[in-house]
């Protein structure tokens, strides 16, 4: 089978690299040279344009920043010209793996059925780490045929794969979930400076929350506080993993989900602000677990 990938960042890069290793003909699509070469030497084809990485393709995956991209790909713009959905032929699977809103979901998966290209929304969790060893998690909105033709491909890349419901309906998961975890993040920040300023060893006090009531996955498996964890982003200066620009693109599409149903959500509008303010102040490319400077003591 051939697979055309685009986006080839933090989370596509390693995702298309599980596809080579697992067999398929991978021929990627970013605007960045680095990856281009990076999915090479992996063993991946790489193209010079997203269509021409469509091209022969029975399978697209898109794994790009934010709704903007996704729509200026499939549907086109003024300035860039046609979309790829105008050039598919029918019968193709488009599996658009980026985190956007449900209504910018729902818009390209109607444009694509009206071209006779199935689509599925399949959003992801589990972060950097999770891609790499190829055990995300997928929150699938569409067709029951179109995720059982899908349902190959995406084990290849994630362990948990959940069928949320129709076009959006991955979204609107991923929305709540990310909602919760910018939630959980600002709050372990919170409470892990809070020990440290009391003179607590950040790493003993995660031991303590981690096997208590306090437990997380980012206590346990992406622990803001340098010096506790090696696999976390916090270990390596928060580059790489999930950027703090991407988890208030995030917060902002759960206060979007909200608006349109008069929803409270108090604490993700809180969230969402804390975010703003820590990107803002410069940090916005960095992991959103940087977000812990924030809460920094003067009496640490
Ligand atoms: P990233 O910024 O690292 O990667 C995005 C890639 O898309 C970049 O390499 C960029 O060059 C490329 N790109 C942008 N426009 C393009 C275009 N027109 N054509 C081809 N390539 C283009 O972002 P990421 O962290 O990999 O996240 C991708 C998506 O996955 C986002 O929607 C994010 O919210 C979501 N996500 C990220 C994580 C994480 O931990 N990083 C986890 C779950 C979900």
């Amino acid at each position: 089978m051939n697979i055309a990938f685009i986006g080839l960042g933090n989370m596509g890069l390693p995702m298309a690299k599980n596809l080579v290793k697992a067999g398929f003909t991978v021929t990627g699509f970013d605007l960045s040279a680095a990856a281009l070469q990076a999915l090479e030497a992996a063993g991946g084809k790489t193209a010079d344009s997203a269509a021409q990485a469509a091209d022969g393709a029975q399978v697209v995956v898109s794994m790009l920043p934010a709704a903007a991209h996704v729509k200026s790909l499939y549907l086109g713009s003024g300035q860039e010209g046609e979309g790829l959905l105008a050039r598919l032929p029918a019968g193709t699977l488009v599996i658009d793996s980026s985190t956007i809103s449900t209504s910018a979901a729902r818009e390209v998966a109607q444009a694509a059925r009206e071209k006779g290209v199935a689509m599925i929304d399949a959003p992801v969790s589990g972060g950097t780490t999770a891609a790499a060893a190829g055990t995300l998690t997928f929150m699938v909105g569409g067709a029951e045929q179109d995720l059982d033709q899908a349902r190959p491909v995406l084990e290849k890349m994630g362990k948990n794969i959940f069928h949320a419901g129709g076009h959006g309906a991955g979204q609107t998961a991923k929305v709540c979930n990310n909602m919760l975890l910018g939630i959980i993040m600002s709050g372990t920040c919170e409470a892990l400076q809070l020990g440290i300023a009391h003179g607590l060893d950040p790493k003993v006090l995660s031991e303590i929350m981690g096997k208590s009531s306090g437990a997380s996955w980012v206590v346990n498996s992406y622990n803001p506080c340098p010096g506790t964890l090696e696999t976390s982003p916090s270990a390596r200066g928060y580059i790489g993993g999930f950027a703090t620009d991407l988890m208030l693109k995030d917060l902002g599409l759960a206060m979007e989900a909200a608006t349109d149903i008069r929803a409270s959500v108090p604490l993700g509008g809180l969230a969402r602000n804390l975010f703003a303010l820590h990107s803002a102040a410069g940090n916005g490319k960095l992991d959103f677990g940087s977000i812990f400077r924030m809460f920094e003591s003067a009496e640490s």
